[in-house]
């Protein structure tokens, strides 16, 4: 068994307390690992390190700040395959996916942020000849960064990275479910020197540690990314306390084919969009809105295509569609499947376990890519979110009802529309309810643009300078003339 630390001013430290947790690895469904299992004094040792950090880190130039970020960004990359394989192993993700896109995304956020911070430009307004007004932007102090289990680094470092490159001093939290990489991070903050305290990395359950940075006085921000209920439950606390909050939630997305796509090339991103990381992504489009005209041409090339993935160890440089992250979300994904038949659905592909030829996946936790048609688009199945390899499809007389049936969730996260007809793609995608509209492509992310959801789906947007604006104080400066 690996045991893992905490992160507390640069230093491994177990919890107060002394327990540890196990972690799983996916794919052989046994433990592996343990981290520890913290609780409110680790929270308090981690926020005292961050504010005691927090004065030298905040008056540290930019270019200094981001040399800093940029050397973390180094080791990452110089350790790209331990990185992607640690990930593979504990999320069970396709290491070829950690290796392609994962891990290099986790650098290229903290560079990001390193040239962000060195870009930035003032704000300036003079008021006729009476005065000048200028604004700065100050860091808020101790931020607090929460993340989920489906992309653990890269989720990790899109936050921490805006936080720190700002000049705020970070207490972190990965997923108990996913903690690995974000322990190798710790290794990398001390290979670059990162000043004591500035990043402190608390491992343990949402319910003790996540709770402790959210309910801590002395952290006024807080970046989440999960559930939503969980950020439900975080706003009800931080906001009596006057928290700056930024909450990045669930998502049932839609897909729109409109009936002059090109299926040809269409398809194969679509079925990419529903099954990249076993569905396991909060854009992934997992409810399919295909005009009825060309329902039956479209059924039948997605339902070839899915049939070509491959289920598999996530080791194998071939596989497709790795393990599912838990038992208890495995079981969550068959209890869908069932529920759509008794909704009246028809699994048309997949369905159940797969057969898997690797032996020591035998007791793994996987799910095949699962294809139900003849839903109500209105349905548990069509609206709740599963977040695993299960798309819905649901035909419409329309575009207009395409986008009704998008927008018919409590969600509003993603979308993307598939069609020809560029103006009628531009009119469908102002008037859908989602953070983010892909047209013709999915997953193409530039990191300046604005990313986040409306609805259910959260508060707040991250990216580019929306997140050097969370993570700053605008202060308005009046000189009289
Ligand atoms: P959870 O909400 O269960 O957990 C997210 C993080 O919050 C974990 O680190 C968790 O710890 C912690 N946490 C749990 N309870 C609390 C609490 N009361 N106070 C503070 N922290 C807490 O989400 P999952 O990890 O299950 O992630 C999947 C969800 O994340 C999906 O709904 C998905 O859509 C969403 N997501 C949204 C994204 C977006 O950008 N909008 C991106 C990726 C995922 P622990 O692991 O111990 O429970």
């Amino acid at each position: 068994m690996i045991r893992l630390a905490n992160f507390i001013s640069n230093q491994d430290a177990d919890a107060v307390g002394g327990g540890r947790i196990d972690v799983f690895e996916p794919a052989v469904g046994a433990a592996y690992a343990t981290i520890p299992d913290s609780d409110e004094r680790d929270v308090k040792r981690a926020v005292d390190a961050a504010k005691a950090a927090f004065p030298g880190w905040s008056q540290t130039p930019a270019a200094e700040r981001a040399r800093y970020l940029n050397a973390m960004a180094d080791g990452i990359e110089r350790r790209l395959t331990e990185f992607s394989e640690s990930e593979s192993r504990d999320q069970g993700k396709p290491v070829g996916l950690a290796t392609t896109l994962e891990i290099p995304r986790s650098a290229a956020n903290l560079r990001f942020f390193a040239g962000a911070v060195q870009h930035e430009r003032g704000e300036f307004y003079r008021t006729d000849d009476r005065a000048i007004n200028y604004v700065l932007r100050q860091p808020r102090g101790v931020a607090g960064c929460i993340s989920p289990w489906n992309l653990p680094l890269y989720l990790f470092t899109w936050k921490i990275a805006p936080a720190l490159a700002t000049g705020n001093t970070v207490v972190a939290k990965p997923s108990e479910v996913t903690p690995y990489t974000a322990w190798m991070l710790g290794e990398i903050c001390r290979e670059a020197k990162l000043p004591m305290g500035v990043l402190n990395i608390v491992h343990g359950l949402g319910s003790k540690v996540g709770a402790a940075i959210v309910s801590h006085p002395d952290v006024p921000t807080i970046s989440f990314t999960g559930g939503t209920s969980t950020g439900a439950a975080i706003a009800s606390v931080a906001a009596p306390m006057f928290k700056k909050v930024s909450l990045e939630l669930g998502g049932k997305n839609a897909t729109i084919v409109c009936d002059d796509a090109d299926l040809e090339k269409a398809v194969p991103l679509i079925v990419r969009s529903a099954f990249q990381n076993q569905g396991e992504i909060c854009l992934c489009g997992s409810r399919i809105v295909v005009h009825r005209s060309i329902m039956r041409e479209f059924t039948e090339r997605f339902v070839n295509e899915v049939r070509s993935l491959k289920v598999g160890d996530p080791k194998a440089t071939d596989t497709d569609i790795g393990a599912i992250v838990s038992r208890q979300h495995l079981e969550k994904i068959q209890s869908y499947v069932a529920l759509a038949k008794i909704e009246g659905g028809k699994v048309v592909c997949g369905g159940g376990a797969p057969h898997l030829t690797a032996p020591r996946c035998k007791n793994g936790w996987f799910h095949e890519p699962t294809v139900i048609v003849g839903l109500s688009p209105t349905c548990r199945t069509a609206t709740e979110e599963i977040f695993g390899p299960v798309v819905t499809i649901h035909g419409v007389d329309d575009h207009g009802e395409a986008v009704q049936v998008a927008n018919c969730t409590k969600y509003g996260l993603a979308c993307s529309i598939w069609g020809r007809d560029i103006e009628r793609l531009h009119r469908m995608a102002a008037k859908i309810d989602a953070g983010v509209v892909w047209i013709n492509t999915w997953m193409l992310r530039d990191l300046r643009t604005p990313f986040g959801g409306m609805k259910q789906s959260g508060v707040g947007r991250e990216g580019g300078d929306e997140a050097l604006r969370f993570f700053t104080e605008a202060k308005n400066v009046c000189v009289g003339w």
